[in-house]
């Protein structure tokens, strides 16, 4: 084939990203009407009410163009954080802002240092620009700071450091963090992805912002998880405002679109839906420890609102099953873990639909 030879050869080493099976598919598929989607970290009460209304309200504009300088919702995100707008680069989802770091700063060459498992984007990006992806992996899940900094090099151009980890749910330390920053050289960007600083409630917690004034570390968060607002494509990044300057001259004039923004803007607003989703995560997250420990399953106390637990079984067939039960969950297969499950915390009932299943699930498997 004539596009074979026209191929760039960075594309052929890109694994195509594995989303979360939808609803209607498994519908479609399988033939069950009741299906429940716990596979990806997505809100289960859903968006706020108030930036529902006012993502309808704003439809019968949607023949003009978005701001594309975000106007609204940098001043309002600028508040809501106490930083500047001029340091806020939004994006079409948090994951475009990793591709604009990528196309800003990385190149053929350039060694991109993450942990093993963690966020597949990071891969994808530094893999689409040809740079060389360095995956530390340590004894334990989550990131082994000690491994990751000793993996930097003079090619190094930058490190992802994921705050809750996805997959693992794991968190780091302020002291932790800290000491790594020490450790790391001028000529390395820290890029630290809080998706889910939201839900996470320990005192210990380190804020990315904080350390925008160091000049290289680049914050990024999300209006996907705990806003509920995944659908939208709305997520940001914070920094200084020259690495923030660089992002913009890549960034396509309307990458964010029009209803999303204004969407985005409700959503800070209703606190009262973030407090109310944060409640429901953390009994959910309870009702889940002791459902899978009740199971003889162990599991890695998380941070965020999906946990990670490990399977007596190929966690591709325990998700099989479970997708035949109508219960959709992330096999960990995809991030290199054949025997781990990812779950998403749901409601009360989505969390109980969800360990009966798996009950079954294991009971089936062992016959
Ligand atoms: C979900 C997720 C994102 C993606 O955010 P979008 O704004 O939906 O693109 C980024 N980072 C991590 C770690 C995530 O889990």
């Amino acid at each position: 084939m004539v596009v074979d030879q026209l191929i760039r050869q960075e594309i052929l080493g890109i694994t195509p990203y594995v989303p979360g099976k939808p609803i209607e598919e498994v519908q479609r598929e399988l033939g069950i009407e009741q299906v429940i989607k716990l596979a990806s970290n997505e809100n289960p009460l859903g968006p706020s009410a108030q930036a529902v209304q006012t993502a309808a309200e704003a439809l019968s504009e949607v023949h003009l163009y978005p701001d594309g300088n975000c106007y609204l919702l940098k001043k309002a995100l600028a508040s809501h954080l106490e930083v500047e707008p001029e340091e806020i680069i939004v994006g079409n989802g948090c994951d475009e802002v990793i591709k604009l770091v990528a196309e800003a700063f990385f190149q053929p060459g350039d060694e991109v240092i993450v942990a093993d498992p963690t966020f597949g984007e990071y891969a994808y990006a530094t893999q689409l620009i040809g740079a060389r992806l360095v995956k530390v992996k340590g004894a334990t899940l989550g990131h082994d700071l000690e491994k990751m900094a000793a993996a930097v090099t003079a090619q190094t151009k930058a490190i992802f450091i994921c705050n809750p980890n996805n997959p693992t749910g794991t968190m780091l330390n302020r002291v932790e963090l800290e000491a790594f920053l020490d450790r790391i050289p001028r000529h390395v960007l820290v890029l630290i992805d809080q998706a889910y600083f939201e839900y996470v409630a320990d005192p210990a917690y380190p804020n990315g912002i904080d350390y925008r004034g160091d000049g290289r570390v680049l914050t990024l968060r999300t209006f996907s998880k705990i806003y509920g607002l995944a659908g939208f494509r709305v997520g940001y990044g914070v920094g200084d405002r020259a690495l923030i300057t660089y992002l913009n001259r890549v960034r396509e004039p309307f990458n964010v679109n029009r209803i999303g923004q204004l969407a985005a803007v409700a959503a800070l607003r209703d606190q009262e839906h973030v407090a109310r989703s944060l409640e429901v995560n953390q009994r959910g997250k309870e009702q889940l420890y002791q459902g899978l420990t009740a199971l003889g399953l162990t599991y890695l106390p998380s941070y965020a609102n999906f946990i990670l637990f490990a399977t007596p079984y190929p966690a591709r067939a325990v998700f099989q099953a479970m997708l035949r039960k109508g219960v959709i969950v992330r096999s960990a297969d995809i991030f290199g873990l054949p025997r781990h499950i990812r779950v998403t915390i749901g409601t009360e009932q989505e969390n109980e639909r969800f360990l009966t299943a798996l009950a079954a699930v294991l009971r089936e498997i062992k016959e």
